[in-house]
């Protein structure tokens, strides 16, 4: 009797402790899906970072692809590296030159989104931005002479393209620079993006030097919050908040990169009309949307356009989710689309909707 009762015990114990690792291993996996995987450095002339979640081993490998993919990207479009698409076809102006589909596309892809903006946006303003040197020691004021000059140079639609079996070649002016600074961020967050889906990932954010993208739900299994920054304060600091899963989250402004001088503030947004740091109203402009280069160039374009022409572009475009900030810092413009996802958390900040088709 006691032997049989004693069988049962052992049986009983034994269950109990499986059941107990079973438990311990899940809470293992759980842990470790909380805790993120980093990558951290400096590509496309920025800070880059991609943190994801989920199982270390998986997490490890679509890091080291994430690595991989950053610097091919920068291989193509880095206007610091010699033999890149961008540098070959900037020295070769005036001649085709053989490209990767991957700088073919976006080439093509800015063409059409400076189209849209009617030049707002303008991949071909390279030789202007050149003679700004903005955030390098050397940056300084140009002679209104050498900005005339460079200005005749600048025509996006003399950007040339031609594909057939032999490749894919493409042509741009003599004279011509093309600066793909306001899209390129964008366009490598949407490939990386896709590359990580690819291995499996399903929850991560990737920041690469404030454009924010996240794939699917943050690790507490809901739409992930990202600040938007306050201009001119601290990183980190925010006015308002998205809430949102598999998004892009792109802001340009003013304060990332500038000098002063004689009390004015010069920056890196340049209006193509102009030819000097676009003097709009705002301090800045984000822009959200699942297609992070579309986001990208569309932020800088409605920086430089500012509040008045923006709210006919948005209006024309219905459906952009944008939130623009005026100079003051103290209204912000919301679409209808963003209005859906974004939060103000600054109460100083009045809110006035913008691009509704309503005036
Ligand atoms: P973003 O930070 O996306 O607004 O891009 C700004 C960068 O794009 C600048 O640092 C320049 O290299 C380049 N850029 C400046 N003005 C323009 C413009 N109007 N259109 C396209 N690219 C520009
Ligand atoms: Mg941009």
């Amino acid at each position: 009797m006691l032997a049989k009762n004693g069988g049962k015990y052992i049986l009983f114990a034994l269950a109990a402790l499986l059941l107990c690792l079973f438990a311990l291993h899940a809470a293992q996996r759980r842990e470790e899906a909380a805790k993120p995987h980093v990558l951290e450095s400096f590509r496309l002339g920025t800070v880059t970072r991609v943190a994801l979640y989920g199982e270390n081993a998986a997490a490890e490998k679509a890091l080291a692809e994430a690595d991989k993919f950053l610097r091919e990207f920068e291989r193509i479009f880095s206007v610091n590296i010699a033999s890149s698409d961008i540098s070959r076809l900037n020295a070769k102006a005036g001649e085709w030159v053989a490209v990767s589909g991957e700088c073919f596309r976006l080439v093509e892809r800015a063409r059409e989104l400076a189209e849209l903006t009617e030049g707002a946006f303008n991949p071909a303003i390279g030789g202007v931005v050149r003679l700004w040197r903005t955030g390098t020691p050397d940056q300084r004021i140009p002679e209104r002479g050498e900005i005339e000059k460079a200005l005749q140079s600048c025509d996006y639609r003399k950007i040339e393209s031609r594909a057939s079996e032999d490749g894919r070649y493409l042509r741009i002016p003599r004279g011509m620079e093309l600066d793909l600074g306001a899209i390129a961020k964008g366009r490598a967050a949407d490939m990386l993006k896709e590359k990580l889906r690819e291995a499996g990932v399903k929850s991560a954010i990737i920041d690469l030097g404030g454009n924010l993208d996240v794939i699917g739900l943050s690790p507490e299994g809901r739409g992930w919050r990202l600040g938007l920054q306050r201009p001119w304060s601290p990183r980190g600091e925010y006015f308002g908040i998205v809430e949102a899963e598999d998004i892009s989250v792109v802001t340009s402004g003013p304060y990332e990169r500038c000098f002063e001088k004689d009390g004015k503030i010069y920056h890196h947004i340049i209006d193509p009309a102009s030819g000097f740091p676009a003097e709009s109203g705002l301090s800045s402009v984000t822009v959200i949307d699942g297609d992070s280069a579309l986001a990208d160039a569309l932020c800088t374009a409605l920086f430089v356009m500012g509040r008045d022409r923006a709210a006919k572009f948005l209006e024309k475009n219905g459906g952009v989710a944008a939130v623009l900030l005026s100079a003051s810092g103290k209204t912000a413009f919301v679409t209808p689309a963003a209005r859906k996802i974004f939060r103000l958390t600054d109460e100083n900040i009045a809110l006035e909707e913008i691009g509704g088709g309503s005036r």
